[in-house]
């Protein structure tokens, strides 16, 4: 029987996890979906979080003018809001406060969020090159691009919005080469401007034709054309097994 795709999960698969999840997509667009062979465990669409995730993702990319946003929201989130006592419409719509005469702001879950994408990170990678990485060995951060880096007693939080900044201007100046750059090779019918992929680092092509990932991995996902999240697993250098020691600073 065929093991989980989560990293350092060796439950047998039991169910097939759509990366994304099947209600991201409009039913005229559920064409060849992409799966992963899944435990309950790391199934998005056992836990629910897909859509709280997907509630967030299509209220930070509905336009004026009707979208692909818009319609799955109106499709596949709107008939959830009001199940179980207004479960949902609860979580999303969490302590409002005013953004401007229209419109008012709401506290996101990041916690919900960070674990939504790492399975999605995970399925993605495992489903491009049918490997695990080593969840030790990183250090795994998603950044998402089009959200607000302010909580809710107004703290701004200055580190992610640099580092925001800089994969922005990186993948909006930058001609990525093919080497460096793998579009997710999506078969006949799938719909791109729903969900793409791209993996960013040398390390993705040698990964291939070895057995381990060695170095970081950046994996950016588009939702609906607009909305960019980029999660970064950064590769733990580790010193144990060589010669060279750090010494500890004079305080
Ligand atoms: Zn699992």
């Amino acid at each position: 029987m065929a093991k989980c795709y989560f990293p350092g999960c060796e439950s047998h698969a039991s169910t097939k996890e759509h990366i994304p999840p099947k209600s991201f997509f409009p039913d005229s667009k559920k064409i060849n979906l992409m799966t992963v062979k899944s435990c309950k465990l790391h199934n998005n669409e056992k836990t629910k979080d897909d859509m709280y995730v997907l509630a967030n993702i299509c209220l930070n990319s509905i336009t004026e003018t009707e979208n692909d946003a818009s319609k799955v929201f109106e499709s596949n989130v709107k008939p959830q809001l009001m199940h179980n006592n207004e479960a949902l419409l609860k979580k999303v719509f969490r302590n409002p406060t005013k953004h401007d005469e229209k419109t008012s702001r709401f506290e996101i879950d990041i916690s919900r969020l960070d674990s939504f994408f790492d399975c999605l990170t995970h399925g993605v990678i495992y489903k491009k090159v049918n490997k695990k990485v080593v969840l030790e060995n990183y250090n795994v951060r998603h950044l998402y691009i089009n959200l607000e880096d302010i909580d809710k007693d107004g703290n701004v939080d200055k580190d992610s919005i640099f580092m925001k900044k800089y994969w922005q201007e990186y993948l909006e100046s930058v001609e990525l080469s093919e080497v460096i750059e793998f579009k997710y090779e999506t078969p006949k019918g799938y719909s791109t401007e729903i969900y793409s992929v791209r993996f960013i680092g040398a390390d993705f092509i040698k990964s291939l034709e070895s057995d381990s990932f060695n170095s970081s991995i950046t994996v950016v996902h588009k939702f609906f054309g607009y909305f960019v999240v980029v999660s970064l697993l950064t590769r733990i250098v580790s010193f144990a097994n060589t010669p060279i020691h750090i010494a500890p600073k004079n305080t």
